[in-house]
């Protein structure tokens, strides 16, 4: 047998893996998953009711077009349904819209820390990631991200709740930005924790897309519609842009179960965005509290906390779970903590409060 293995494309050495937020041990005490920004509540009966009927036939192809859902999602954001595409999550439409901008000797901006998935699909499309730091309160610096285009620059993306600190650019700031941009560059406003934001200075990218044709909003079904298992995000932007996601997506990519679910969640929305408002409650509550203890907690508006802890990350971490959490550490940097159900939250509260204690 030869030793030679087949020669792989040299951008994938090097590619972090993607960590998933860790699942509650089965069998421990009490655990609760708050490692991975899902929405806690189970899925509502209707929903349930139309994904168990769509199961009845998936012997069948998904309709590979997603006919209805871009429709119904055309109607709802008042665009022409030319200019939207659904892919594989919002991250797989993000790598879409990566395949379809940027290859080797191109480069991609976006903020960092922020969704790490960003450098993982950046290298594998073999595009140069240009990560710009927040800045030292934790949110996007525009100004140094706008200093950091080249003539080789073809996307940049805008994380806004940014994962995982939970801060926002605001309208004014995200405007001004936008007006920097070349016009042959690619922004994608991920607006992954959309329904979550309550400051009414931060912009709806929709809006924002409408008048610029270089601009693209993401978004999914997977946090405030609690779909993340079934896999369903979708990009507004101008025709051309559409258009190469429509040839970049892989057949059949959304299954029909995704679709139908989530035509069910739009028709479903004020319940689950009654849920959205208890959530938001919830961590208000949470901010005020690990205030109250003595932490600092960047201003959030999105489904979680980001405590910036260095070296004692993991450690912190590894309290939260005996305690009964399962929080998302980013080793040396900080954690994330999703909000979940009260009492998971209460939980968690009482963890950092014993950690910070010990501090
Ligand atoms: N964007 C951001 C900012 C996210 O945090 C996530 C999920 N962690 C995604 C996109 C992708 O979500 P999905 O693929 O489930 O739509």
């Amino acid at each position: 047998m030869s030793e030679t293995s087949p020669r792989l494309r040299a951008e994938l050495e090097g590619i972090p893996a993607y960590v998933p937020g860790r699942p509650a041990a089965a069998g421990g005490p009490v655990a609760y998953k708050l490692s991975s920004n899902e929405n806690p509540y189970p899925p509502l009966p209707g929903v349930m009711e139309t994904v168990t009927a769509a199961a009845a036939s998936f012997n069948r192809y998904p309709d590979m077009a997603c006919t209805a859902l871009n429709q119904e999602l055309a109607e709802r954001f008042g665009v022409p349904v030319s200019h939207v595409a659904t892919g594989t999550g919002s991250v797989g439409v993000a790598q879409q819209l990566l395949q379809s901008t940027s290859g080797p000797g191109d480069e991609v901006i976006y903020a960092w820390r922020s969704f790490e998935a960003y450098p993982i699909i950046t290298r594998i499309s073999g595009a140069t990631p240009v990560e710009v730091p927040l800045t030292p309160g934790d949110v996007h610096d525009l100004d140094a991200m706008a200093r950091a285009i080249t003539d080789r620059t073809r996307l940049i993306f805008v994380c806004n709740p940014n994962n995982p600190t939970g801060t926002v650019v605001r309208r004014a700031e995200l405007e001004a930005f936008l007006d920097r941009v070349p016009d042959d560059v690619l922004v994608v406003l991920d607006e992954a924790y959309r329904e979550f934001i309550r400051d009414p200075e931060v912009p709806d990218g929709v809006e924002l897309y409408r008048e610029r044709p270089n601009v693209c909003v993401l978004r999914t079904f997977s946090k405030a519609y609690g779909l993340a298992g079934l896999r369903v995000g979708f990009a507004i932007g101008h025709e051309p842009v559409a258009a190469a996601l429509r040839k970049t997506a892989v057949p059949f990519g959304v299954s029909q179960l995704a679709q139908d679910a989530a035509i069910a969640s739009l028709n479903a929305e004020d319940e689950l965005l009654g849920r959205v408002g208890s959530l938001v409650c919830e961590r208000n509550r949470v901010v005020e509290a690990l205030r109250g203890q003595g932490w600092t907690v960047p201003e959030t508006q999105a489904n979680f906390v980001w405590l910036r802890l260095g070296e004692r990350t993991t450690e912190f971490a590894a309290a939260c779970e005996r305690a009964g959490v399962v929080v998302r550490p980013f080793a040396g940097d900080g954690a994330r903590i999703t909000i979940g159900e009260t009492e998971a939250n209460d939980i968690f509260l009482k963890a950092a409060e014993g950690f910070r204690r010990e501090l």
